[in-house]
């Protein structure tokens, strides 16, 4: 459990046992957990360091992350007629039965203490390598063992079971939870099972302080178990049914409140929170008419129909927009500008990366000259000569849209009129620096302040339920068509065996005319063995092609050489481009139609994604070739199977999700939204709708949280809105 998750359930406890009635309670939760039976201060300084607990709050917080069933009891014809078809996947259980003799076998470290155990059906062996003086075990009394049967030399044996003596008269079976716990704390006496001790302990103690955070008609309507028994089941469940109602109700109520508080800032938002109103449309009208330069798909027509009724509407704009690789968010972006400028505003485009502020600009920039706009390009490579005459020029209201990286963020930064801000995120941004675009602006309406409208751009499709919690305070737009005459890419999986091969479809394609990316890993820890790779791979292509000219670009050479590289390939004069994933979002170039990616198995789902987006731009049909070595791990596996199998982004950033979960997805670890502690985005889509619907059902029915009957809630939120990091992101 990380800090904040810390605060937050801190606070959660706190609030409910805030009620006035039960003041002197509140501080339960808060004891320190030296205090709890069995801890004392050597173990609580444990707890603190290795898993972030410190209070019996983060305890009773700190959920089982498995379970093992220990309900039934197997015999040992059972384990020997399943394992012969299920082997390795046998599960760990327990068997009832006696020791029928021990013999130590073996010398020095062949060592090892053998048991012979029986049932009435069979007999099986128990064997322990290590800690041999530590096992206490008689014959002929009878015993529950617990482990994990393997078949040795066509014997069924467990090595190192756990084993209790068997005591009929107490419970007959349980489900035991298993927690995470570390190298440090099992050596000193807190493992998996001295931490359910203690829970066993504290939840004993906490029952009675437990109060109830949901309302009646919620606990009704979702048939929800009451929060008490769901803590007491989840850390030990009467049974499997209780477990699983324990999880969803617990689930069910961390993705409401996450919910609630972005519906309800949402809400407040639109409520208070006045946003120019822009409503003039010249150069807009002359661009649409004049200028475009193809024609909108009508996906896009949507889209900034959507956007214009925001940003006309005297209400600040918060809007997510959302478009595969290639949809044609830019335009949309540019145009959205426009409404804007008209209304003398200016814009501003925040991007992730220098290479990828560079293509905006270069693209924005030939849209604006035309209607004769004054744009500007910030970022960390910006000369301070000219960083002087741009903050003149953005004071002043000069210039009316500039793009940048996070340089924009900058104190000196201050527009004259900021209108609209667009955001390519790309996961990237957190969302404090989204907040801090806001108070950019010196312009005020009469009664207070006018905030920017903001449009948020990703770079590729988001899972559902990322959005619904990154964004869930925004409103979303999709682009959900490409522009026509796109040929889908071709994407094929090759052995770097077969590159030869490859090489020669590859020479097939340039004589044609066509021009090729091959894309080599850099990832940050291995970063001079890549670099070496990247150049090896650059003196290979060059031998394998002699009679063409090969560029090559890559993160550490000077913006000079790189755009230098860059122009030569745009130009055509190379028609190989050899490059790092720099590469990604940077460039372009519609006669490029084949994209060779190397050692495809280390990117992410997402980069590959962005990459082979960069062909399939142009009439020609184009290729991406994922190359890998023989070896591959059943993830990487999906992976590339994924990008062969579909061109679809929504479809991948799905899987992407459930791969790597949602913690691990680019730059999601900044926000805490996604420190949840029992529900999960990649498995609990179903619940997270619930939840989300049951938020906005509560807040159409009492948008004031005023109706006594949802007292619970209203007090529930003033207490975490104070401190979480949930909260305070968009607050
Ligand atoms: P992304 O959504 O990935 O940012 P871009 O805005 O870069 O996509 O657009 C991808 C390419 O498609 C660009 O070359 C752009 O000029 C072109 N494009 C965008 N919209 C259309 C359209 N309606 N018709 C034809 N080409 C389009
Ligand atoms: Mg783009």
């Amino acid at each position: 459990m990380c800090f904040k998750k810390y605060v937050v359930f801190r606070d959660a406890l706190k609030l409910i046992t805030k009620n006035e009635v039960l003041n002197k309670l509140t501080n339960f939760f808060d004891t320190k957990i030296e205090f709890l039976k069995g801890v004392g201060p050597h173990k609580a300084a444990l707890l603190n360091k290795e898993l972030k607990i410190f209070t019996f709050a983060d305890l009773i917080q700190f959920y089982p992350f498995r379970y093992e069933d220990r309900t039934e009891f197997y015999k040992i014809s059972e384990v020997t007629q399943q394992i012969r078809s299920l082997a390795d996947s046998m599960p760990l259980l327990q068997i009832k039965g006696k020791i029928r003799y021990l013999n130590t076998i073996g010398q020095r470290k062949q060592k090892r203490l053998v048991a012979n155990f029986f049932d009435d059906t069979g007999e099986i062996e128990l064997v322990w390598f290590r800690g041999l003086q530590w096992i206490n075990l008689k014959p002929n009394v009878e015993y529950v063992i617990f482990g994990k049967p393997t078949l040795y030399n066509n014997k069924i044996n467990i090595a190192h079971p756990e084993y209790e003596l068997f005591e009929s008269n107490e419970k007959s079976g349980y489900i035991q939870p298993v927690y995470h716990t570390t190298e440090r704390l099992s050596s000193r006496f807190l493992g998996s099972k001295a931490i359910a001790k203690l829970q066993e302990r504290l939840i004993e103690l906490a029952k009675p302080q437990i109060r109830e955070t949901l309302t009646e008609h919620i606990i009704n309507s979702f048939s929800l178990i009451s929060k008490k028994d769901a803590l007491s089941n989840i850390h030990f469940p009467k049974d499997h049914d209780l477990l699983k109602k324990a999880g969803f109700r617990l689930k069910f109520e961390e993705l409401f409140y996450i919910q609630l508080g972005l519906l309800m800032n949402k809400r407040k938002r639109k409520a208070e929170l006045s946003g120019q109103i822009f409503k003039h449309v010249p150069t807009l009208n002359d661009f649409y008419h004049h200028h475009l330069p193809f024609q909108l798909t009508n996906a896009q027509k949507k889209v900034i129909k959507e956007i214009y009724t925001d940003m006309s509407s005297g209400r600040q704009m918060n809007r997510l927009l959302q478009g595969d690789v290639g949809s044609g968010k830019t335009i949309v972006a540019f145009i959205a500008s426009l409404t804007a400028i008209d209304n003398n505003a200016q814009s501003c485009l925040m991007a992730p990366t220098e290479i990828l502020a560079e293509q905006h600009y270069n693209v924005l920039k030939k849209y604006a000259d035309k209607l004769g706009l004054n744009i500007g390009k910030l970022t960390g490579s910006t000369k301070k000569s000219e960083r002087k005459i741009l903050f003149e020029q953005l004071s002043s209201g000069d210039l009316n849209i500039i793009v940048g990286t996070h340089a924009l963020l900058e104190e000196q930064v201050q527009f004259k009129n900021l209108g609209f801000c667009i955001i390519d995120e790309q996961h990237r941004f957190g969302v404090a620096q989204r907040a801090r675009l806001w108070e950019k602006s010196s312009s005020s309406s009469g009664s207070g302040k006018v905030y920017p409208h903001i449009l948020v751009m990703t770079a590729t499709p988001i899972p559902r339920t990322l959005a619904m919690t990154l964004y869930g305070d925004l409103d979303t737009s999709v682009i959900d068509e490409m522009p026509p005459g796109r040929k889908p890419v071709t994407t094929v999986h090759r052995y770097d065996k077969s590159r030869l091969r490859v090489f020669g479809f590859l020479k097939e394609q340039i004589k044609k005319g066509r021009q090729a990316y091959i894309v080599y890993p850099l990832i940050e820890e291995s970063e001079k063995m890549d670099y070496k790779d990247l150049i090896d791979g650059y003196e290979s292509i060059r031998q394998a092609f002699p009679e063409y000219h090969v560029s090559m670009v890559h993160g550490r050479m000077n913006p000079k050489d790189k755009e230098f590289e860059m122009q030569r390939f745009v130009k055509g004069e190379t028609k190989i481009m050899v490059a790092t994933t720099v590469i990604e979002v940077g460039v372009d170039i519609p006669n490029a139609s084949v994209m060779i990616i190397e050692s495809a198995e280390r990117f992410g789902l997402s980069t590959l994604h962005q990459l082979r987006g960069r062909v399939g731009r142009g009439a020609d049909q184009s290729y991406c070739i994922l190359m890998t070595g023989y070896k591959l791990s059943s993830e990487s596996r999906t992976r590339i199977e994924t990008m062969v199998r579909t061109n679809n982004g929504f479809e991948i950033a799905d899987i992407d999700l459930k791969l790597r979960g949602p913690g691990n997805l680019m730059g999601t670890q900044q926000s805490g939204v996604l420190d949840l502690l029992i529900a999960d985005l990649a498995q609990d889509a179903a619940i997270l709708q619930t939840a989300r619907q049951a938020a906005q059902y509560l807040l159409v029915k009492d948008p004031s949280l005023q109706n006594p009957e949802n007292h619970n809630i209203q007090k529930h939120i003033s207490s975490l809105k104070k401190n979480t990091v949930n909260w305070s992101r968009i607050s």
